[in-house]
């Protein structure tokens, strides 16, 4: 029996990792589970998988959470703040902690995780963008592993060779005979709208992704092409890359989830449903193939694939993640934090979808780039760049 810790339960990607996890009650016990507020859904949680601990970052709801346990008769530790969900991912009970909190905030809990030296299902991309090679130096330090939930990572990963998949962080792609990696994304729900429309898109529809239904950060995210420079970034610390080993293709249709090109010519691509359940079930069952609830694909009922080269006028957010990709851990702390500030506030109606962009290159701009040697420093990088964003916000807000 492993023990699996879920480090935000109550999200997207946590909702379908619970449908995995009650597929195979046998093989896997809920250790602990942890969320921002969502008490009603928490308090299901652990009546369902009778979870020892639970921990929520927002005080107040971890009370109310709490009282209500109580007046079910339900048992279990609550944990509460900040420093409670870092204490659950931290206590080494868990033989799997699955990050899926969204943005900077899980870039603590996941490093408390790794200090344990257990396996880390990782879906949290902004953590490994802001810490990459501190992030991977930790793991080296304390025996963790890594695997991809990403849908594209987990792609990537199914396509390589063992000896690769089992050194995340340190692998030689060169030995492993690759010659690119091919990063495919759907171009999101803008992709084929007139380029001066764009000013008038609104968060309603920026979040309705065509394909994958998704939180609504990583949904925007995906509409700017911002998520794709995340995962252009993450890629590289993952499968220790150069920006030239990776190629960006937009794929609208979604049913390759990505591939990797070898020496001799031969392509490896991973296909299959957009649901996120198989990326998850891959890396709770790895080695080995659990059974995840989701469909097959049918080829019978899909008429083309197509692809084509990513506009970097249409998806500018893409193009900043690349060029800091480039300068460095500072560049992508930055990168991260001003496009987190910059999506909340289009989400919030403050300022309009265009300048999501305009937020993260000023910001960049702003921002020295000096080198980060510790975590602490990239958290200060993370803090001083939402100040600038906040500031330029301001300026743009309507
Ligand atoms: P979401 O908004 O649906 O859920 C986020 C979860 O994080 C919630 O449980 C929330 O309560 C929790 N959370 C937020 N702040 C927290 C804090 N300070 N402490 C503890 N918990 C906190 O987001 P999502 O779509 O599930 O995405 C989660 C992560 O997975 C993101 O990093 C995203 O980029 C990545 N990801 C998501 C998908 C997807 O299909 N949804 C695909 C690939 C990668
Ligand atoms: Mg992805």
């Amino acid at each position: 029996m492993r023990q699996v810790t879920l480090l935000g339960a109550t999200g997207s990607i946590g909702t379908s990792t619970l449908d995995v996890l009650r597929r195979h009650k046998d093989e896997f016990r809920l250790h602990g589970v942890a969320c921002a507020k969502s008490v009603d859904k928490m308090l299901e949680i652990v009546k369902e998988f009778k979870v020892d601990v639970v921990a929520m970052s927002d005080e107040a709801a971890a009370e109310e959470l709490a009282l209500k346990l109580k007046a079910n008769n339900l048992f279990a530790e609550v944990l509460k703040g900040d420093s409670g969900v870092e204490q659950l991912a931290g206590d080494g009970v868990a033989d799997v902690v699955v990050g899926a909190i969204v943005g900077a905030a899980g870039l603590k809990p996941v490093l408390a995780a790794v200090k344990t030296g257990c396996v880390i299902a990782l879906a949290n991309k902004e953590a490994l963008v802001m810490s990459g090679q501190l992030f991977f130096e930790e793991v080296k330090k304390y025996g963790a592993k890594v695997l991809p939930i990403d849908s594209e990572h987990s792609a990537i990963f199914q396509c390589l060779p063992y000896e690769a998949q089992i050194d995340l962080g340190y692998c030689d792609l060169r030995k492993a005979h690759v010659n690119k990696i091919l990063l495919t994304g759907s171009g999101g729900p803008f992709r084929d709208t007139p380029l001066e429309d764009l000013k008038h898109v609104t968060a309603k529809q920026a979040i309705s992704h065509p394909v994958w239904s998704m939180g609504p950060k990583i949904s925007v995210d995906s509409a700017t092409m911002m998520n794709k420079g995340l995962e252009f970034i993450e890629a590289r610390y993952l499968f220790n890359a150069t920006d030239n080993d990776i190629q960006v293709v937009v794929h609208p249709q979604s049913v390759i989830h990505s591939m990797v090109s070898f020496i001799d010519g031969a392509i490896m691509a991973q296909l299959g449903q957009p649901d996120m359940r198989t990326p998850i079930a891959v890396a709770l069952g790895f080695s080995s193939r659990l059974e995840s609830g989701v469909n097959q694909l049918d080829f019978t009922k899909i008429s083309n694939l197509t692809f084509r080269e990513p506009d970097f006028e249409r998806y500018p957010c893409l193009r900043l993640a690349m060029q800091a990709s480039l300068s460095g851990q500072a560049a992508t702390t930055c990168l991260n934090a001003s496009n987190e500030v910059a999506v909340d506030a289009f989400l919030n109606n403050r300022i309009s979808y265009l300048d999501i962009a305009k937020v993260v290159e000023e910001t960049l701009n702003q921002m020295p780039y000096a080198t980060l040697s510790s975590i602490d420093e990239i958290l200060q990088t993370d803090a001083k760049s939402r100040e600038v964003a906040l500031k330029i916000v301001e300026t743009l807000a309507c």
